[in-house]
């Protein structure tokens, strides 16, 4: 998950690393409160977008009375910075700015490590920076057991060349900044700009986290950074019902068991439909085990999609037996009555697959039509969405 920059802030803040003080607000008069509470001064109105490059696109002003942050926020607020449209702005206390620097901590998957990355010529965008100017980004690996000590912060700071006045400071925030990565379960923590303000503090003014959704049974409190508002509701719920489900913008909705069975379900409707335009709905993976109250839940869950137009069921029997798997169709229809009202290919193979066939067969539901095959199955669906 990435968080917005106030919340990467207040980790930081929470970890020690220098932060200057700042609120959120979603309206020009919220903005002018907080501008109240912060005291006078230098004022920056910050658009709160999971995107880089605010500033250039206009959504980072600085202002100093109340009016002036109201009139900034009205600008930034309902702005829409690389397809993300702006309803929060974060109103800091400004920083007169000596110095630019960049420092971020982040996952190495290919060598398996972690890496720290630090320049002195911070302000540019990193991407180009690393292209143009390699060797004014520092790049050091750290050993994920050993982490980052003061020896390895040490190391970074004389990497980058950062002046030695600074450097004490400089090895602090680095520390503060692997608490953050290590004690948070972050996969990349970013500073762009570090600064050094014009009255000699180290600060930093900008903040980019991603906490790793993996470890979020450690951090219950991370709950409370999710912004349901921004998440497709019906993935939402999907995630509620602990089922792996992605929305995608076809008509075919899909259910298998097993991630790659889905995917390769995925390629053969879209191919399927080419002809008629269809294309999938969603992906959506009931796992190994299969019970009848996980179908109903994944059919609960794609037949709320007003999008789709007909359903394929395709589950290969392993270790959930394909009568298993029938009986459950046969139970999710029962449990869902009148809510399933589009049509549905069911297409069964593997273990016990005469039984599970057998079954389905014996129920004889209107809206289920047995294809034996994934090619043939994925014709049909297609073939459905079309025509209804
Ligand atoms: P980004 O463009 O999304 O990375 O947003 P940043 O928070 O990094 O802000 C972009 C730029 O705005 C920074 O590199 C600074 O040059 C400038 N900026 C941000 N906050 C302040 C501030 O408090 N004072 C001053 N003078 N400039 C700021
Ligand atoms: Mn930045």
């Amino acid at each position: 998950m990435d968080l917005y920059e106030y919340q990467a802030r207040d980790l930081f803040a929470a970890h020690g690393v220098p932060v200057l003080g700042g609120r959120i607000a979603t309206t020009a008069a919220e903005a002018r409160e907080a501008a109240i509470a912060l005291g006078d001064g230098l004022k920056v109105v910050k658009a709160q977008v999971k995107t880089g490059g605010r500033g250039k696109a206009g959504g980072v002003k600085l202002a100093r009375t109340p009016d002036e942050v109201a009139g900034r926020a009205g600008e930034i607020l309902g702005m829409d910075i690389k397809g993300h449209t702006v309803r929060t702005v974060l109103i800091a206390e400004g920083a007169d700015i000596a110095e630019e620097y960049y420092v971020s901590i982040l996952l190495d998957r290919a060598e398996r490590r972690y890496l720290a990355m630090a320049s002195v010529e911070g302000g540019m965008e990193i991407e180009q920076l690393a292209v143009e100017r390699p060797e004014a980004l520092a790049r050091i690996a750290v050993d994920p057991l050993a982490g980052v000590d003061r020896a390895k912060a040490e190391e970074i700071v004389s990497a980058a060349g950062f002046r030695a006045e600074i450097r004490e400071r400089v090895v602090d925030v680095l520390l503060g900044l692997w608490d953050v990565y290590h004690g948070e379960d972050a996969t990349l923590v970013e500073v762009n700009p570090l600064v050094l303000t014009d009255d000699g503090r180290i600060i930093a003014l900008d903040g980019k986290v991603t906490l790793d959704d993996n470890a979020a049974f450690r951090h219950p409190d991370h709950e409370s950074l999710v912004d349901h508002a921004a998440a497709d509701p019906l993935e939402a719920r999907a995630k509620a019902l602990d089922l792996n489900y992605v929305k995608l913008d076809g008509q075919v909705g899909i259910i298998g068991n097993g991630a790659g069975l889905v995917m390769s379900t995925l390629d053969v409707v879209a191919l399927a439909g080419e002809p008629y335009g269809v294309k999938p709905a969603n992906f959506l993976d009931i796992g190994g085990g299969a019970s009848a109250e996980v179908m109903a839940a994944g059919l609960d869950v794609i037949l709320a999609d007003p999008q789709v137009k007909a359903v394929l069921v395709n589950v290969f029997g392993g270790i959930t037996a394909c009568d298993e798997v029938a009986n459950g169709i046969v139970q999710a229809l029962r449990m869902l009555g009148d809510a399933a009202t589009k049509p549905f290919v069911v297409r069964l193979d593997g273990n016990n697959v005469e039984e599970g066939r057998r079954i389905l067969a014996a129920a004889a539901h209107p809206l289920v039509t047995m294809v034996d095959t994934m090619d043939g199955a994925a014709a049909a669906a297609a073939e459905l969405a079309h025509g209804s």
